[in-house]
């Protein structure tokens, strides 16, 4: 719907420049006119992009639950790149056919000035947030990130109200307004949320060192809190020396467990991670439940193959925590993949899972250790030998890892449409 309510709006968009025509049309024709009409519609549907961007980067449940967070972040990233593409085209199209020598350059013209601004920022922007990894880190980035997005929010809103004349008053000027309204107000109620949230405090009933990087944090659970098992959350802790910024962990524990807690294994693998002490840690908040990483989000299987890399076992475990419920569980095959035996986190926890589900089968790889291999399409094929075409996989890892076995299964025979997977980056 949000889709469809998109594609509206820019073809509403769209009839501004023939309906509403500015001065700017009024002595041009043939090429030109057109090229100009062209630049305008373009300008306008990276506008709406721009506003829509804001939306996607919300963590709206009500879109969580129908894309998933992963895919919504995606199309964030997608629609950035997009929105770049969409304003070079715009203002090279407006500039055309005023001539080069024609710039908009000195005060009479700030509304032409700041849209040539916008983009160059926009230029620096969508750069920075690609080549974030190898810039800065990504606390900071996102810091920064947030806040210029709503400060192009703004100054577009400026520069499209007073480059145009299309905009000064009737419908265009107050569709206008009701977009930024709209925006706004879903904006400042998301935010509102999300600090609700963040203030509640709750208690940590109790933590473990796995082993040397995982630790195994468990948080009181809010009142009548719900998840389906796979679905993660954004952590806070909170005590001394730790940023009480949020992180993306997964709920490892089954929903309705019987210690009625949240449990997170949390691998100490950056600057923030590796900053938890758990013995100071005094409290933690959450906002969560999200994502469609899920056995039960799809129709009952007869046979589940889940494959992990590394701490990417956390949505499978509290998958497996939640079949070894039920009364009538669905066969599993657990594929897990560790680099070195010190590795492995859940030795006790397997054994316990594989006595409760017998029908569990279980194959660990250590990729590092002596006469140790990789999951390869070779030993995929070999594991998966007979297995009924309808399975579905549930991959959980490194992303070169999950491309490379989503490539395997395909090679294999299985359709995309039964392998799901999710990303441990946002
Ligand atoms: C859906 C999901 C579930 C996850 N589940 C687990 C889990 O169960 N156990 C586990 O150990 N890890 C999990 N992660 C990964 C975990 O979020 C990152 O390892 C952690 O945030 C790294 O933070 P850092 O500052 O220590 O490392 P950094 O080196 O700063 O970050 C490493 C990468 O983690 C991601 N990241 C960092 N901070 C954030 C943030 N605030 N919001 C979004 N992404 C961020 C970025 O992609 C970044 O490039 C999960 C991630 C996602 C998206």
């Amino acid at each position: 719907m949000i889709f469809a309510a998109l594609l509206t709006l820019m073809a509403l968009a769209a009839t501004i420049p023939f309906i509403w025509e500015s001065k700017s049309l009024w002595y041009k024709t043939g090429l030109e006119r057109i090229l100009l009409q062209v630049g305008k519609i373009v300008g306008l549907a990276a506008a709406i992009l721009l506003f829509f961007q804001v939306i996607l980067a919300l963590r709206l449940k009500i879109l969580d639950r129908v894309f998933g967070l992963d895919r919504l972040f995606h199309l964030h990233k997608l629609g950035g790149l997009t929105i770049l593409i969409l304003a070079v085209l715009h203002a090279s199209l407006v500039i055309v056919p005023e001539g080069i020598k024609n710039l908009p350059i000195g005060w009479k013209f700030w509304p032409e000035m700041l849209g040539g601004t916008i983009l160059l920022l926009l230029l620096v922007f969508v750069f920075t947030a690609l080549l974030r990894r190898k810039l800065l880190p990504y606390h900071l980035w996102r810091r920064m990130h947030r806040p210029v997005g709503y400060l192009f929010a703004v100054a577009l809103s400026v520069h499209i109200f007073n480059v145009s004349d299309s905009f000064l008053k009737g419908v265009p000027n107050y569709s206008l307004w009701i977009l930024i309204g709209t925006v706004s107000v879903v904006v400042i109620l998301a935010k509102l949320r999300s600090f609700i949230g963040s203030r509640a405090k709750l208690p940590i009933a109790g933590y473990t060192l796995q082993n040397d990087e995982v630790v195994s944090l468990k948080v009181t659970p809010p009142p009548s809190f719900s998840h389906a098992p796979g679905q993660f959350g954004f952590l806070r802790l909170h005590g001394e020396d730790i940023s009480s910024e949020a992180h993306p962990f997964t709920i490892a524990s089954a929903p309705n467990n019987d210690n009625n807690t949240l449990q997170f294994y949390i691998k100490k693998c950056g600057d923030w991670t590796k900053s938890i002490v758990p013995e100071n840690i005094t409290s933690a908040s959450i906002q969560a439940p999200f994502g469609l990483f899920s056995y039960t989000a799809q129709p009952a299987a007869k046979l589940l193959v889940f494959i992990a890399g590394g701490i990417g076992i956390t949505p499978l475990l509290s998958m497996l925590r939640q079949i070894g419920t039920e009364e009538t569980p669905p066969r599993v095959m657990l594929i897990w993949s560790l680099s070195r035996k010190t590795d492995m986190f859940l030795g006790d926890e397997l054994k316990s899972l594989q006595d409760r589900l017998p029908q569990l089968k279980s194959h660990i790889f250590y990729t590092r250790e002596k006469g140790g291999r990789r999951v390869d399409q070779e030993q995929l094929a070999h594991l998966l030998e007979g297995v009924p075409e309808k399975t579905r996989f549930y991959v959980c890892g490194p992303e070169n890892m999950m491309k490379q076995t989503r490539k395997n299964l395909k090679d294999l025979g299985f359709s995309g449409k039964t392998i799901f997977w999710e990303r441990f980056g946002l």
